[in-house]
């Protein structure tokens, strides 16, 4: 299996900036090929949730951490295309960014934005360093959908709050430093969305606990947590109080936007598009044609939030729709890779197997994390006026 290239039609569509394109992505996938040859990084087996600290530092290292981050924080003050890029061919090469993923795409922005000077001071510089994992701690048990619902509460003491409650579904919470929980500050009041507040909450103390849930692969990626009586400085609430539902929907739009919505079974359109020019299968090539089709207009739409997003533009309703249309796509192609692909998915097999294994294992959370399929449709739906 070689390693996954993005299709030069990504090159044929201008992407209107400055940057030299092909010269950064030479450079990504010159450092890929290092992380393969030193270990860090085994193609097929891996996707942008799976935690490995080596990797996230020798991004880090590399300036691919903390990209449009300025750099009192520690951050490169480059372009968001730029940042776009190197995400896109980490992503292809199915590089395990889990150790960094959530804190470079949504915390930073979200801290940046809305955190205390304090918080900025000391969380920044070290995600940028790529130390630093945080959760994203939003759904709970009888809460998903519905965040609104929300349970976990808050006590205010000296200093800061007491945070208790539970969370579940919390992506690498085991090693994260912190996690972002969304809590009721205050009782609801006559709004089901008053009283909420985003609180960054330090889990490295006694009074949070971590449970691990298996998932379909067999992996831990995903946690219960449990906050009882956790505390949180002052300086951690994000915003001010009452907030919560604005930045939690904010953070979203990051969380739905990106290049990690259309890209996660990239691998396997590639080695089909490399069966199909081989083969002369034009039933393969009609195929990947038509889904290498899909895959470029919805980056369109993706880089098209990005840019809009870095301005601190509104974006309406288009990451739900990116975030639809793009988890379809990524469900659709190991559907079509075990119809066209003579292969048995092993995820111990070679790394083709691999990839297979791990796409279909992981293709049904695809329209479950960040919004259910039916959520988004009904946002569409009221932002089209429809209901
Ligand atoms: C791999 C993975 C990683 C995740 N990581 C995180 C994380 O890091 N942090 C975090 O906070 N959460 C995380 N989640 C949780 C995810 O956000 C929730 O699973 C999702 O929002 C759905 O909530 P739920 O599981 O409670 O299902 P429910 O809300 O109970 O929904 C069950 C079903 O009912 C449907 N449904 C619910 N309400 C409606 C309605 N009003 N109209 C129509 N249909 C409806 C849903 O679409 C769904 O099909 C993760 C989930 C997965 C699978």
């Amino acid at each position: 299996m070689t390693i996954p290239r993005l299709f030069p039609i990504f090159d044929a569509v201008p992407a209107h900036e400055t940057i030299d394109e092909t010269a950064l992505r030479a450079e990504v996938r010159a450092f890929v090929q290092t992380e393969i040859k030193s270990g860090t990084l085994v193609p097929g087996r891996q996707t942008w949730t799976t935690w490995n600290r080596a990797f996230s530092l020798r991004c880090a290292e590399e300036g691919y951490i903390a990209m449009t981050m300025p750099k009192q924080y520690g951050g490169h003050e480059r372009s968001a295309f730029e940042r776009y890029v190197v995400c896109e061919e980490l992503l292809a090469a199915g590089a395990p960014q889990g150790s960094h993923w959530i804190a470079d795409r949504q915390s930073a922005p979200q801290i940046l934005r809305n955190g205390s000077q304090r918080a900025k001071d000391e969380i920044l510089p070290k995600i940028a360093a790529g130390t630093c994992t945080i959760g994203i701690g939003m759904s709970e048990p009888d809460s998903g959908s519905d965040l609104s619902s929300i349970r976990t509460r808050t006590e205010k003491v000296e200093g800061g709050y007491r945070v208790y409650g539970q969370k579940v579904w919390t992506t690498n919470a085991q090693h994260a430093d912190y996690v972002i929980a969304l809590c009721r500050t205050s009782p609801r009041g006559e709004g089901r969305y008053d009283g909420l507040s985003q609180l960054v909450v330090p889990m490295d103390q006694p009074e949070v606990t971590t449970r691990p849930l298996c998932d379909l692969r067999g992996e831990e990626e995903l946690n219960e947590v449990t906050f009882d009586g956790a505390f949180v400085p002052d300086d951690f609430l994000l915003g001010a109080e009452g907030d919560g539902w604005r930045l939690v929907n904010e953070e979203l739009g990051f969380e739905r936007s990106g290049p990690d919505r259309i890209l996660s079974t990239f691998v396997l359109l590639s080695t089909m598009a490399d069966m199909a020019g081989q083969t002369a299968d034009r039933f393969a090539m009609a195929e990947v044609g038509r889904l290498t089709a899909r895959l470029s207009a919805i980056r369109q739409l993706s880089l098209r939030i990005n840019r809009r997003l870095s301005a601190g533009q509104d974006i309406g309703g288009m990451a739900t729709i990116m975030k639809d249309t793009g988890t379809a796509l990524e469900q659709e192609i190991p559907e079509l890779a075990r119809r066209l692909l003579d292969l048995v998915p092993a995820r111990d097999g070679n790394p083709a197997q691999a990839a297979l294994a791990t796409a279909i294992l992981s293709a049904p959370s695809f329209s479950l994390r960040g919004g259910t399929r039916e959520i988004l449709k009904g946002m569409i739906a009221r932002e089209m006026g429809l209901r």
